[in-house]
């Protein structure tokens, strides 16, 4: 959870930026492969009824190659826009719920453990970074 006291969100703005662990914002390692902890910076503004937050998140993603499914990790950055409807006698809100969904959802490109990949063979399976099989 990021609470955020709604008191605090005026039209001025306010920044944030912490580092929190996945569990911090009740990410489970089944939901998202995390090899670090989670840079959030976000300015929150209010206007009318609602607050507005730009956020934006840096953490490190695992995943496994699309060609040899090897282990990769990666830095990643991600933006999100966030508006909050915030209803009389509201006193917080928990950015880090939004951030959570949005992190649940992000879909990542196809990353490959480096560029020249060799993948695995088709036939055999033979991960052929490492050997070179028989097949033709
Ligand atoms: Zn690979
Ligand atoms: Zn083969």
């Amino acid at each position: 959870m990021i609470k955020i006291s709604v008191r605090d969100v005026t039209s001025q703005g306010m920044d944030i930026d912490q580092t929190i662990p996945k569990e911090g914002i009740g990410l489970s390692d089944e939901e998202i492969d995390l090899r670090s902890p989670i840079h959030v910076k976000a300015h929150l503004e209010r206007v009318d009824n609602c607050i507005i937050a730009d956020t934006k998140i840096e953490a490190d993603f695992g995943f496994a190659c699309a060609r040899c499914l090897g282990d990769v990790f990666l830095g990643q950055e991600f933006e999100y826009h966030f508006d909050f409807e915030v209803a009389a006698g509201v006193e917080y809100i928990d950015l880090g719920e939004e951030i959570r969904q949005e992190m649940i959802l992000a879909n990542p490109a196809r990353i490959l453990c480096k560029e020249d990949c060799k993948g695995i063979c088709p036939k055999c399976g033979a991960n052929l970074n490492i050997e070179q099989c028989k097949c033709t």
